[in-house]
C-alpha cells in the first residue's frame, strides 16, 4: 500500500524526514514557502552526537565535513581591559561536532532527498482537514490534494501547528532575549577568527562568510521590553537592535546601520516551544515546529535531525498504524527534548552576561573551559541531550 505524506517545510527536519520516509516506502511531497533554498535563511548551526550518526547513515558526512565552517577561535572585546583570545570551545566538547552554515546544510539534505520526493517551492498550506481516512490539504498556489499523513516541519512559527493546534502564543515561552543576524560588508577583512563583544545584557559576534566576501553579525540581547513592539514590522525590529547597541556601536566589529541595508536581516525572540503532544490524528509536528529549544542556544538543529529520523523510523516500522508511531516518537524524543530545553537558558546566561562582573569574567571563564580536560567539558555540556547514546538507542529499526 502506497502511503503519501505531505511535509510542510524544506528546512532541516523536512528534508531528513523526506529522505528516510522515502526509504521506508512512503511517497513524500515537501511544500516550502520560500522560492528557493537559499532564501530560507543562513546562519551557523551545530551538528553533534547522534545527529552526526543520522547524517553518516545518509552517506552525507563527507559533504557536511567539506562544507563545515573552519574557524581558528574567538577574540572577545570588552568595554574595558585587553581582548581575550580563545580557541573554539566546541572543538574541546566533542570530536564529533560540525559547525556548518544552515543554508549549506539545507542544500546538502535537499540534494539527498530531492530524487525521492516531490518538492513544491513558493507555496504553502492554507487549510488542513483530517477526515479520518486522509488529510484534505489546500495550498496557496497548488490545487487541493489529499494525503495519508501530514507533517509540520515548518519551524518555530509553524503554520501547520497554528492550523491544527491553535495560536503560537499558547506554546511559546520567551527566554527574555532576542536574536538578530544579518550580513554586511567584510570591512575588517575577517578571515578565520570570530570577533566578539560582551557587555551587560548584550553580546555581538562577527565572522566571515561567503569565502570572506561578506561578514555576518550575530547579536544576542535582552531588550527592556518587547511587549509593545510589533515584531512583524521590520522597522520596529530594527529599532530594537538600534536601542540595544546604538550607544556602543563604535566598539562593535560592524556598523549597526548595516542591519538596515542588509538583504537577509533576521530577527526573532529566543523562545522555546512547549507542547503537551505534537500529534493530532494523522497530523504531526517535528523539529522546531514541535519543540524548538530556542534559536542559537539549545542545539535545535541536532534535535531536528534526530527527531525527523526517529519519526520516519517509527512510521516505517508501524505497519500503517500512524497513531502508534506518533506516540512512540514522543516517548523516544522526550529525553533529548527535555535536555535541550534545559541547555537553552543556561547557554543564554553564559553567552549574554547579566552583570558587569559577568561581562568582565565571562570571556575568561569561557577560555578556562577550553583548557579543561575534554571529559570535564563534555560532562559540563552533556551534548544535545544525547550524551553518550548511539543512534540505535533511539531507533526501533535497530530492535526490529
Ligand atoms: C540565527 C540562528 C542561529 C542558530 N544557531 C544555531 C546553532 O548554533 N546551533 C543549532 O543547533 N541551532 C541553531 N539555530 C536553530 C536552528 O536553525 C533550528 O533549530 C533548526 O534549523 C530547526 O530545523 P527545522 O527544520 O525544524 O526548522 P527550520 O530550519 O526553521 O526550517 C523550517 C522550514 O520551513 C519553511 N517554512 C516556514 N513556514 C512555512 C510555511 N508556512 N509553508 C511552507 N514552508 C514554511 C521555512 O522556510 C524553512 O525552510 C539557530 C537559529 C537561528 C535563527
Amino acid at each position: 500500500m502506497t502511503r503519501t505524506v505531505l511535509i510542510s517545510g524544506a528546512g532541516i527536519a523536512g528534508s531528513v524526514a523526506a529522505y528516510w520516509l522515502s526509504r521506508g516506502g512512503f511517497v513524500p511531497t515537501v511544500v516550502e514557502k520560500a522560492p528557493d533554498l537559499r532564501r530560507t535563511g543562513g546562519h551557523a548551526v551545530d551538528l553533534a552526537g547522534v545527529a552526526i550518526e543520522v547524517i553518516e547513515r545518509m552517506g552525507l558526512l563527507p559533504a557536511v565535513q567539506d562544507a563545515r565552517v573552519r574557524r581558528d577561535g574567538l577574540v572577545f572585546h570588552r568595554r574595558r581591559g585587553a581582548p581575550v583570545r580563545m580557541p573554539r570551545l566546541s572543538a574541546t566538547i566533542s570530536d564529533r561536532h560540525v559547525e556548518i552554515q544552515r543554508d549549506d546544510l539545507v542544500s546538502i539534505l535537499y540534494d539527498a532527498a530531492a530524487p525521492h520526493a516531490e518538492y513544491l517551492f513558493d507555496d504553502t498550506v492554507t487549510a488542513v482537514g483530517d477526515e479520518g481516512g486522509g488529510v484534505a490539504v489546500e495550498f496557496q498556489n497548488s490545487a487541493p490534494r489529499t494525503f495519508d499523513l501530514v507533517i509540520g516541519a515548518d519551524g518555530l512559527h509553524s503554520r501547520v501547528r497554528r492550523l491544527v493546534f491553535g495560536p503560537e502564543e499558547r506554546f511559546r515561552h520567551d527566554l527574555g532575549a532576542c536574536l538578530s543576524v544579518f550580513s554586511h560588508a567584510n570591512t575588517l577583512a575577517l578571515d578565520r577568527e570570530v570577533l566578539g563583544y560582551a557587555d551587560v545584557d548584550r553580546t555581538a559576534f562577527a565572522y566571515a562568510v561567503e569565502d570572506g566576501r561578506r561578514a555576518r553579525a550575530l547579536l544576542l540581547f535582552r531588550p527592556g521590553t518587547v511587549a509593545a513592539v510589533d515584531l512583524r514590522d521590520r522597522r520596529q525590529r530594527l529599532n530594537l537592535v538600534h536601542d540595544a547597541f546604538g550607544d556602543i556601536e563604535h566598539l562593535l566589529p560592524f556598523a549597526i546601520d548595516a542591519a538596515e541595508e542588509s538583504d537577509d536581516f533576521y530577527f526573532d525572540t529566543i523562545s522555546q516551544l512547549r507542547m503537551e503532544t505534537w500529534s493530532h490524528g494523522r497530523i504531526t509536528l517535528v523539529g522546531d515546529a514541535a519543540y524548538s529549544p530556542g534559536p542559537a542556544v539549545g542545539g535545535g538543529t541536532a534535535l531536528a535531525v534526530l527527531g525527523a529520523y526517529v519519526l520516519a523510523d517509527e512510521l516505517t516500522g508501524a505497519g500503517g498504524d500512524h497513531r502508534a508511531a506518533y506516540e512512540r516518537t514522543e516517548t523516544v524524543m522526550r529525553q533529548p527534548v527535555a535536555q535541550s530545553r534545559k541547555v537553552g537558558p543556561s547557554a543564554l546566561a553564559r553567552l549574554v552576561p547579566r552583570s558587569r562582573l559577568a561581562a568582565r569574567t565571562t570571556p575568561h571563564l569561557m577560555k578556562l573551559l577550553t583548557r579543561l580536560p575534554r571529559s570535564a567539558t563534555r560532562a559540563l555540556f552533556s551534548l544535545q541531550g544525547s550524551g553518550s547514546h548511539t543512534l540505535d538507542d533511539f531507533s526501533s529499526a535497530a530492535a526490529r
